[in-house]
Formats: C-alpha cells, structure tokens, sequence
C-alpha cells in the first residue's frame, strides 16, 4: 500500500497570449498549491487491471478518470506486467478550476512510481504527465511555479509569503471551452513575470496588485455572481480576490487567520460551498 497527498492549486495570474496553430492559447500562469487535498491510497493487483473507488458520485470510475489514465500511462511507458487498485477519497471540489482531477493524476504518477520502485526522476514524471493535460505538471511538483506554453512548461519558484485562503465555488456550471471561444488573447498585458518576481522578492502587497486571471472578465459577463463574490470578498478584509483558472471558484487571499475566519463568515451566507485554508505555497 501506497499513499499520496493530491492538493488542490489556485491561480494567481493567469495571462492569456494568443491563439496557437495547434489550437491552444498560449497562456503565462503563476499557479500555488493550498491545502484542501485529495487522499489517493495505491495497492497492487495480480491481474492486470487498473481498478478505480471513489464515493463521489460526480467523478468517473472508468477509463474517464484521469487518475486511471494516469495509471495507464505508466503501466506502458515502464511496461509494469500488474494491475492496481487507486481509492481517491475526494476533497477538492469537482469542476471548479482547481486542477482536482489533474492533481489526482500527477498523485497516480508518483503514486505508481514509488509503489512499483520505478526510480523515474520528477522532471521525467512531469514530462510525462503533459501527455494528459496541461496542468498536471505543475501538479506533479506542486509548490508555486510560472507555468507557460499551454500551462506544461515549468519553472519552480520559491513559496509565497505565508497566508490563508477563503474558497467560495458557486452552484453554477462554467464551460470552460465557451470561456476561451469569447476570449481576446493578448487584450491585457500579462503580467506572470512581475508576479514571479514579486515572489522571489517576498512582496505580498506587489503580489495581492499584480493578481489577474483573463479568463475572470469573460466569465463576469455570463455570471455576475462571480463578480459579487469578489467583491463581497474585497469589502470584506480580502487583500487580493480572484477567480482560479476557468473557475467558478472565486478565492480571497489573506495574512492572518482571525482575518480569514471573519472572511470565512462573511462569505458562509452568501455561497453554500466555501472553505478556508493555508496556503501551502
Ligand atoms: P481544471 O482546474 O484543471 O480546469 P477543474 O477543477 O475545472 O480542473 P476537475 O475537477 O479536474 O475540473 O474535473 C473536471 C471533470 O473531469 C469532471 O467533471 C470529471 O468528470 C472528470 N474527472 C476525471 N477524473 C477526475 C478526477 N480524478 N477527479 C475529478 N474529476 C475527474
């Protein structure tokens, strides 16, 4: 038996370029991991099947989750003759702009790496995992990264001034490809390498200015609740407020704990999802 840690992330910038040939936009992302987590248990079979539990009735048991394919990948890549048995006992929110799925899936690589003593190297791992989606990179390393090309190309940087994080997922269902479809790539300045520098210089307040997510002013249009949420968050103690990825989840970032409980009440009646946490950084 084999346990990871599958944490959540959120955006702090999210720059979006220009559209490529290939159909991805070419984005510029500063992405940190918080602890709201997942918990993956790995256990190895005699035949050879990738078996998948899970008591969220939301996420696929099949070949759908990313978690399975995950398994897959390294079943062939490594040509490991066995099955496995992967339980997700799910936290993070599902569809929620909060790369769940992918973190579960970079969980799946290091999970089979180290349950199968594979001896394969994180950067390697987390070359691999951009065979499966663009976030799961970053997921593979976790921590705090400026992640660009379409989100897979990562350079670490080191954790954020300490803090805590209020999350408000609203009810409603955001299509990510519509978002994208109603973008004008390159429309703000991307503003990714001032974050990572403010980072690097341990500057909370340059960070809290500098947050911005393009996708944020599309998704506004079509759901003004996200809009309220922001600044219901910001007229409530919030330093920074932002929508994470293609959302709906909307976070607050915050210094202290006794400002993030009052955030958190402030926020409890007006959104029936909403957690607080650290930020793991
Ligand atoms: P991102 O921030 O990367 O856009 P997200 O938070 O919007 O991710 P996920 O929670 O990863 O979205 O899941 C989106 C869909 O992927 C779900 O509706 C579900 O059907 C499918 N899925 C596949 N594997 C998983 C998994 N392990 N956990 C959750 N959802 C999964």
């Amino acid at each position: 038996m084999h346990f990871e840690t599958a944490p959540a992330k959120i955006n702090l910038t999210l720059d979006t370029l220009y559209k490529r040939k290939d159909g991805y936009h070419e984005v510029n992302m500063v992405m940190t991991t918080v602890d709201l987590n997942d918990q993956l248990a790995f256990e190895k079979r005699n035949d050879r099947k990738i078996v998948i539990h899970t008591e969220h009735r939301h996420v696929p048991q099949d070949r759908r989750n990313l978690a399975y394919q995950a398994a897959e990948l390294m079943f062939r890549e490594y040509g490991v003759e066995a099955g496995v048995t992967i339980t997700i006992d799910k936290n993070i929110p599902i569809a929620a702009g909060l790369a769940g799925g992918s973190a579960d899936a970079a969980a799946t690589l290091r999970g089979i790496n180290a349950l199968f003593g594979l001896g394969v190297d994180i950067d390697t791992l987390a070359q691999l995992a951009s065979k499966l989606g663009s976030d799961i990179p970053f997921c593979v390393y976790g921590g705090t990264a400026l992640a660009t090309g379409r989100g897979e190309e990562i350079e670490r940087l080191p954790k954020p001034p300490k803090g805590w994080v209020v999350l408000a997922k609203p009810k409603m269902k955001v299509s990510t490809k519509t978002i994208y479809q109603a973008l004008e790539p390159g429309k703000n300045p991307p503003v990714s390498a001032a974050m990572a520098e403010a980072i690097e210089a341990g500057d909370h307040e340059k960070m809290m200015r500098l947050m911005k997510n393009d996708l944020q002013e599309v998704t506004v249009k079509n759901y003004p609740e996200v809009s309220k949420l922001i600044d219901t968050m910001l007229r409530n103690g919030a330093e920074g407020a932002m929508m994470s990825g293609s959302g709906p989840t909307v976070f607050g970032l915050v210094q202290k704990e006794r400002q993030a409980i009052h955030l958190y009440n402030a926020i409890k009646g007006c959104c029936n999802e909403v957690y607080k946490v650290r930020l793991l950084g």
